[in-house]
């Protein structure tokens, strides 16, 4: 029987956020699911299980949320053992524009690494002294084969950028944290059917969890510093 383990999920209120809070109360995990509203947050809590998740403020782009939230993990578990980076937009296409980098909306790229990477990075510094109290903490960002360098497209530019900004930050956390204590990735979740990916996209949520849950909660030997899908590592 695994340790019950407190997890803090962002972006919880919908698609693959709710799946992941959903799956992680049904292996008896203690869950916070992240919503920028916090009634819509505790909703989808109550509505997964009350007992096991606990909606929660969080607008990963506010320094006043994260702060209370730091106060109120602090105050409540003591500690948190994982932290998963999954609240994310793709707003290039917006508005009718087109997506090309050649008429890119700055405004939306800017908004979206706020969201996508910067939220990420401000999150998990704040966290940081809360998960220093445990072993064998974990940070799994979830990024996307999007941000691949190695399979770089066209389009979409703030979201590419963002998430391969995403993918760097994780090297550059893993590089900094030691490895015997914090295990550090990101995650492809593959093309999933939620708001985001539409109804023609290959996955369920159920499916497309998988990979990020294994990485937040598996004793298996996972490295620190690694880009998976479907649980294997893939080039960045
Ligand atoms: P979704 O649009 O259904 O959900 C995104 C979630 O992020 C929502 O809960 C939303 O409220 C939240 N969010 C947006 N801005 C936020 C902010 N400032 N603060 C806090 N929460 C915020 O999309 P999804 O498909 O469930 O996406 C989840 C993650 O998976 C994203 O990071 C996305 O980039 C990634 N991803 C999705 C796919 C796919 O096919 N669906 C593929 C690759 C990667």
């Amino acid at each position: 029987m695994q340790k019950q383990k407190v997890i803090l999920v962002t972006g919880g209120n919908r698609g693959l956020g709710l799946e992941t809070c959903r799956q992680l109360a049904a292996m008896g995990h203690r869950v916070l699911l992240g919503g920028r509203d916090l009634e819509a947050a505790t909703e989808a809590a109550q509505a997964l299980a009350a007992d096991m998740v606990e909606g929660v403020r969080l607008d990963v782009t506010s320094p006043s949320d994260i702060d209370a939230l730091v106060r109120h993990i602090d105050q409540k578990y003591g500690r948190l053992d994982a932290l998963v980076n999954n609240a994310g937009i793709m707003i290039d296409g917006d508005l009718g524009h087109s997506t090309s980098i050649r008429v890119a909306d700055i405004d939306a790229v800017e908004r979206t690494l706020r969201v996508n990477t910067l939220g990420p990075m401000m999150l998990i510094n704040a966290m940081l002294p809360l998960m220093e109290r445990v072993d064998d903490a974990r940070i799994v960002n979830i990024s996307s084969g999007m941000g691949q360098l190695s399979d770089m497209g066209g389009n979409y530019p703030g979201y590419r950028l963002s998430k391969t900004a995403l993918n760097a930050m994780t090297r550059i956390y893993a590089a900094e944290l030691d490895p015997a204590r914090f295990r550090v990735n990101a995650v492809c979740p593959g093309w999933v059917r939620t708001d985001m990916g539409g109804s023609n996209a290959e996955l369920s949520p159920e499916e497309g969890v998988d990979t990020a849950i294994w990485l937040a909660t598996s004793d298996d030997a996972t490295r620190s510093g690694g880009f998976f899908r479907k649980r294997k590592p893939i080039d960045w």
